[in-house]
């Protein structure tokens, strides 16, 4: 078993003032991995203040200094791949042959990505009398979920770091792997002290403290929209900025004239891609009436492909929940959605076949899903796709943003043409057309309660940047 006892702060190994801990459970076993010692209200204020003392330097490091450290630290992830890996299957139990390409090579990507952006910190545009000049935001408080943990950092720590801001990062209390070995890393590769800073514990506890520390110039949240708010909150009477990356309950539409059994495979493994843990999950598949019995039928026999399994067997595509309480949050919502009179095509409350232990849900389809219903409405963060139907395109664009969300959507048309026409329609942040998939490129992030920052792409280093005017006389 792990125990991490330390925290990283000021670049330094630190035992934590308090004497608590927590036990980060193995969601495929139900056996404790690791421990972790948590931080209290004085280890999180030194983390702050050492991120303040160290923004002076490395806000005024060079850009290209600045790059070549950021690129030496992809390198080091490169060489601690195997345990970049371990700690996604250890803690979320992903499916060990794929967690590569779903948790690790991204952020990898992403922290040359930014590198390369970091140069633009010096450009100085010139109009007239007029310079603007590229400035760091400052001290950077990060509050990360448990679903894509190290991709979750790097696209906040990666960017941050190339405008030049300092970081104090919090992970959720059931993935704080992945986050130590990043600390490890930026620790070797001589990172300066203060520049990344690691604590550990409850959000409840320590994140009101990050949001609202008047030493923090911007706290950026990835999780629950409950939680997003009141970190909003937190950070009002300080003025700082909030960066929130929330919740979704996506919709994507299938048209008659589309391609209906690749869009329906790319529908359905969307879904239960991460188990469906995935905040961009396209939840609520909206269909025509008149396709409705090809793609019912096409659904279950994908859903029931799925290997799930021991994430160490190579045949598993998808593992367990992350923790028992997704696991009983789903089961709830699976029971409603019967209870609400939704058609349960395949999938359900019981534990998959060939499995005896862990926090296993088998990937569940309903149909016959009406909007009104409380499973089409909200989250459930599990291997559960919503099936419902419409009858003319406009029924099914109102559908789609019939949502207190907006983080993503998908069309499938039939061709490209006629899917970026329907996609100009949605009211959400992004936009997967014709079997589309994650880019770096693409900035990512919600309209309406899904949040209001942007993440990736050159967008998501804006967040991190103040534009200053020098008006010359
Ligand atoms: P959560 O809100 O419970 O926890 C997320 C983080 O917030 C954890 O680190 C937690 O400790 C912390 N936290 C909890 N209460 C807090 C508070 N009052 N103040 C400050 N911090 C607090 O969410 P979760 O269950 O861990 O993650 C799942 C949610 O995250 C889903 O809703 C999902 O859609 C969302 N998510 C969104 C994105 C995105 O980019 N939009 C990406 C991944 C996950």
């Amino acid at each position: 078993m792990k125990v991490i006892s330390e925290l990283y702060i000021n670049g330094k190994w630190q035992t934590p003032t308090a004497d608590h801990t927590l036990t980060v459970i193995n969601p495929a076993t139900q056996v404790p991995c690791a421990t972790v010692s948590l931080s209290n209200k004085g280890d999180v204020e030194s983390a702050i203040l050492a991120a303040r003392e160290a923004f002076k330097g490395w806000s005024m490091t060079p850009a290209k200094d600045r790059a070549v450290l950021m690129n030496a630290v992809a390198d080091e992830m490169e060489n601690r791949y195997d345990d970049l890996v371990d700690a996604h299957v250890m803690t979320m139990g992903c499916p060990k042959k794929i967690t590569g390409a779903f948790h690790v090579d991204c952020p990898i990507e992403a922290m040359r990505y930014y590198a390369k952006l970091a140069l633009q910190m010096e450009e100085v545009e010139e109009k007239g009398s007029v310079l603007i000049y590229k400035e760091a935001v400052g001290v950077c408080a990060f509050i990360n979920p448990w679903n894509y943990p190290l991709h979750q950092l790097i696209g906040k720590v990666a960017p941050a770091l190339a405008a030049g801001c300092t970081v104090v990062t919090k992970p959720a209390e059931q993935t704080p792997l992945a986050d130590l070995i990043m600390a490890e890393i930026f620790h070797k590769v001589g990172l300066p002290a203060g520049v990344f800073n690691l604590v550990f514990g409850h959000g409840s506890e320590i994140g009101p403290i990050l949001s609202g520390h008047p030493q923090v110039d911007m706290v950026s949240f990835t999780g629950s929209t409950v939680a997003g708010i009141e970190v909003a909150k937190a950070a009002a009477p300080t003025v700082k900025r909030v960066c929130q990356e929330l919740g979704g309950k996506s919709a994507y539409i299938i048209t008659e004239d589309a391609d209906i059994a690749a869009a329906v495979r790319y529908g359905v493994e969307d879904v239960m891609g991460n188990t469906g843990q995935t905040c961009n999950a396209l939840t609520r598949m909206l269909v025509p009436s008149r396709c409705y019995q090809q793609v019912a039928d096409l659904a279950i026999s994908i859903a029931q492909e799925q290997v799930v399994g021991d994430p160490l067997n190579e045949a598993t595509t998808m593992g367990p929940m992350s923790s028992k309480r997704q696991k009983e949050a789903v089961l709830k919502y699976i029971r409603e959605g019967v209870a609400e009179g939704a058609q349960l095509l395949v999938g359900g409350t019981d534990m998959p076949g060939g499995v005896d232990k862990g926090f296993y849900v088998k990937p569940t389809i309903f149909s016959r899903v009406t909007s009104d219903m409380v499973i089409a409405r909200e989250e459930i963060f599990g291997p559960v796709l919503c099936i419902l139907t419409y009858d003319c395109l406009q029924e099914a664009i109102d559908i789609a943003n019939d949502s207190e969300y907006g983080l993503s959507s998908g069309v499938f048309a039939k061709d490209k043409v006629s899917a970026l026409n329907i996609a100009r329609q949605l009211r959400a942040g992004q936009c997967y057309v014709q079997g589309s998939y994650f880019s770096i490129d693409a900035p990512f992030g919600g309209y309406k309660q899904s949040g209001n920052g942007r993440e990736w792409g050159a967008e998501g280093m804006s967040e991190y940047i103040e534009t200053k005017a020098v008006i010359c006389g």
